[in-house]
């Protein structure tokens, strides 16, 4: 009956996408014993959270007192304050009241269970905690997925190169996704269906009961007895949407799988009479444009200068990824960039870029270009001949002094963290840049996904314009707009809220 009959289905609660929030959602109504659909659009589950690193910004909870670390809500709230100031107060206290009772909510599960990482959180304001309060899920064994490992979205470099996953366990987000997924499952009151793109959304007599979907096999109608909760990703893959809102940055650029957030459900909501927020915003990093057009996210500079279209610095080049994003938006007509370091740095670029690459692989595929000499490197790079020259000088000044008078990078902790004391220069993000051959890459405007969208109340339920609740309506994660507006606070606060509102969305389903 393909394509001239639609097929229906009845739920308790139906999940639009895959990603760490939805699971999160997924599991709790599960767990509550609510029967749960997740429909996913693409063949895989996991979306850009299988991407990621995972760590999860959960402050206050029982991980942090395991692991003996200094945190708190109260310093949370803090820090929060600091940065945010007046917005967003009754959804950050529901973030921050639920943080601890998600994590216990989990770990109550067999299959998941997290530890501390040391990350630095990315503003230097009272509250912060130097060494950070992320999360990360533990490795996860392939064997435990059993049947459900292929299921779960690659590591980005081989998803993009249409290669499962690499022999050994599951880490980062691969295992946060395998981790809920088994839970969810194990829970017997849910079901994954891939393959299944959520359309729009059925209204009676002014409430949300269920979802319209689109299979290879024709449309399905999934009526839900409870409720909906939205949680596909932004619009970073869509490049009309993105020039309608003004989202600085290239749909060709971001890092979510391609084709796979294109904003289905933000447009679907608005079409039942939704309202949207800061949807010119998005969770912006520097990205190494490869050869094939796409970028790679790149963080925690270790070496090297980026200089812009005139060969002069424009930022502090170690700042926290969402911040040299901003810079690099702030100032488009300086992009794209150009990352250029030494030959001290020949095994590869001195950063986390990912998907990764050798510096030969990168120079065969072009997305890498190498000269003897600085003038040289210019010439390639289209560069007025000393414009290059006289940058590099200045900053090679700066390295030997171990001050950057011009952008202080290496003052701060984070700025830090991620520098290599080997090189015995006074400030290790300083490193010289005095070794030949030279190297540069071109650096784009790239982002983790757009973090404007849904209008959403403290339990996830999404609102109309007028600010009124939809009935059955959630949203979480990125379909949603999130509370921290043009900030990115810390390490795992994407993945970390959109696990707690989904959460909370989940309870009041259960209700
Ligand atoms: P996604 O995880 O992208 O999930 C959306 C899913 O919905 C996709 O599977 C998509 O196919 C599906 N979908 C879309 N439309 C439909 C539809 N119509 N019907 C059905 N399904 C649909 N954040 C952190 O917090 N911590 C980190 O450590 C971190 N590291 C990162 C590292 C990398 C390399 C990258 C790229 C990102 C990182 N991020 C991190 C950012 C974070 O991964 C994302 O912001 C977050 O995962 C987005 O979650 P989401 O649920 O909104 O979307």
């Amino acid at each position: 009956m393909h394509g001239t009959h639609t097929r229906e289905t009845t739920c308790d609660v139906v999940v639009a996408g895959s990603g760490a929030g939805a699971l999160a959602g997924a599991l709790s109504t599960a767990a509550a014993g609510l029967d749960t659909l997740v429909l996913e659009r693409t063949e895989v589950v996991g979306g850009t959270s299988a991407y990621s690193g995972a760590s999860v910004w959960l402050p206050g909870s029982r991980v942090q007192q395991r692991a003996g670390i200094d945190d708190s809500t109260a310093s949370a709230r803090t820090y929060l304050e600091a940065l945010l100031g007046d917005r967003e107060r009754a959804r950050r206290e529901a973030f921050l009241g639920s943080a601890p009772e998600v994590v216990e909510a989990l770990e109550s599960h067999p299959a998941l269970a997290f530890e501390w990482q040391a990350f630095p959180e990315y503003f230097d304001l009272p509250g912060r905690l130097g060494s950070g309060r992320s999360l990360m899920p533990l490795d996860l064994p392939p064997g435990d997925l059993g049947d459900l490992l292929p299921l779960v979205r690659p590591e980005v470099g081989r998803d993009r190169g249409g290669l499962g996953h690499a022999e050994g366990p599951l880490t980062g987000g691969r295992a946060l996704i395998g981790r809920l997924l088994k839970a969810f499952t194990e829970t017997g009151s849910g079901t994954v269906r891939t393959g299944t793109r959520v359309t729009g959304l059925v209204v009676e007599d002014g409430r949300v009961t269920g979802v319209r979907a689109s299979t290879s096999e024709g449309a399905v109608r999934v009526h839900a007895r409870r409720g909906v909760l939205l949680a596909g990703g932004g619009f970073e893959g869509d490049a009309d949407l993105r020039a309608e809102h003004g989202v600085a940055g290239s749909a060709a650029w971001t890092m979510a799988p391609a084709g796979a957030n294109t904003g289905d459900l933000i447009r679907a909501a608005t079409e039942v009479g939704a309202g949207t927020e800061i949807m010119d915003q998005a969770w912006w990093c520097p990205g190494l444009r490869m050869a094939d057009g796409s970028a790679a996210f790149t963080l925690g500079f270790r070496g090297g200068l980026a200089v812009d279209a005139d060969g002069l610095r424009f930022a502090n080049e170690s700042q926290p990824y969402d911040r040299m994003g901003r810079a690099m938006a702030e100032q488009p007509g300086r992009i794209p960039a150009f990352w250029v370091f030494d030959g001290r740095f020949a095994g590869g670029p001195p950063a986390i870029s990912l998907p990764g690459a050798t510096a030969e692989e990168h120079l065969e595929r072009g997305s890498l270009v190498r000269a003897g000499s600085l003038a040289g490197l210019a010439e390639e790079l289209g560069l007025a001949p000393h414009a290059l020259e006289r940058t590099v000088e200045r900053f090679n000044a700066f390295a030997a002094r171990g001050r950057d008078d011009d952008f202080g990078r290496g003052e701060d902790v984070y700025d830090r963290f991620f520098a290599d004391p080997s090189h015995g220069t006074p400030n290790p993000c300083l490193v010289p840049v005095d070794r030949p051959p030279y190297f540069a890459a071109r650096l784009v405007l790239s982002d983790l996904g757009t973090k404007g969208g849904l209008r959403t109340d403290t339990e996830g339920r999404v609102l109309d314009r007028g600010g009124a609740p939809l009935p059955g309506l959630y949203a979480a994660g990125n379909t949603s707009a999130s509370f921290t507006g043009g900030h990115y606070p810390a390490p795992g606060v994407p993945i970390g809220s959109a696990m707690v509102f989904a959460h909370r969305a989940a309870l009041d389903m259960a209700r």
